[in-house]
């Protein structure tokens, strides 16, 4: 029988280590734990293998094709695809509220523009009836943008990848053009409010277009709750173990038939 393989991004601490750890638990197959830096990823796993608990490791930066592009030719060569993907790593500088232009570049491609390097590198790889899940946020609500032409375009039913993009560098737009700027577009935290709906907005249009091709693919959106990990400096409602529940629940145990939903902490339906 073939293996069934599960990945999640940033797997090394705070929330992605637990959804792992959860996986591991759970799923019934390879759970791949991949990080950006291949020491913090194996002393991970070796945390989990005293857990008697046996992830396999494998480096991937998500900001990265080549690395992305190693990885997909790692699962390609030795697996028959990837059953559940776990969009999980992020940034945010918390110490930080308004961020320069460059600082907001830097978190915009990883939190966002990475999700379309994957969806080329890796989507490919998705089983018929893969599962896919995008560590959102609260702040990954359309509420949070304060522009009326994006409140209006984000929730349109033909929405496209390249809208969502123009909207991401419209905000770029408005962090080269300072501090004013930036904070008129989404208020403090900005670049990472962004990031979040430019995500959650990602996972509709993509969920919509898996239904066009035929494929029982889901893909959806979490708000992990308010979770203590070093993105947060410690701060924050719930343990991260707490914060992967309603990522495990989409990963293991929502029906096939949730799709392109954002999911709450405590795995209730928002959209
Ligand atoms: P952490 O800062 O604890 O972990 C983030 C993970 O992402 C780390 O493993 C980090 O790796 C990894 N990462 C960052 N950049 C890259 C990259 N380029 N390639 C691969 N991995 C990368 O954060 P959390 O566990 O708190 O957050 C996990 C997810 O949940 C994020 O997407 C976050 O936005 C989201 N979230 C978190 C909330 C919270 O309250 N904590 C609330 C809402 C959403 P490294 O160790 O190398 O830096």
């Amino acid at each position: 029988m073939e293996t069934k393989v599960a990945v999640v991004t940033g797997g090394n601490k705070g929330i992605g280590f637990e959804i792992v750890k959860g996986l591991c638990q759970k799923f019934n197959g390879t759970v791949f734990l991949t990080a950006r830096n291949e020491e913090r990823g194996l002393q991970a796993v070796k945390k989990l293998e005293e857990l008697d608990l046996h992830p396999v490791f494998h480096q991937l930066d998500i900001t990265s094709e080549e690395s992305l592009q190693t990885f997909a030719t790692h699962i390609s060569s030795n697996y028959s695809g990837i059953d559940v993907l776990v969009n999980n790593a992020g940034l945010l500088d918390f110490d930080k509220s308004v961020s320069t232009y460059e600082e907001s570049k830097k978190l915009i491609d990883t939190n966002f523009m990475s999700l379309l390097r994957i969806s080329k590198i890796l989507y490919p790889l998705l089983k018929d009836d893969a599962r896919i899940i995008n560590l959102s946020s609260d702040w990954g609500l359309l509420s949070n943008i304060r522009k009326q032409i994006w409140l209006d375009t984000l929730v349109k039913d033909n929405l496209t990848v390249d809208e969502i993009t123009d909207f991401v560098n419209d905000f770029l737009q408005a962090a080269k053009n300072g501090k004013n700027a930036f904070v008129s577009f989404a208020g403090h935290y900005g670049d990472y409010k962004v990031s979040k709906v430019a995500m959650s907005a990602l996972t509709f249009v993509q969920q919509r277009q898996f239904n066009e091709l035929g494929k029982n693919i889901s893909i959806n959106c979490v708000h992990p709750g308010f979770v203590k990990s070093d993105m947060t400096n410690g701060m924050g409602d719930f343990t991260p173990e707490r914060g992967a529940r309603a990522p495990l629940y989409l990963a293991l145990e929502a029906p096939q038939s949730l799709k392109g939903t954002f999911v709450w902490h405590d795995c209730h339906q928002v959209n």
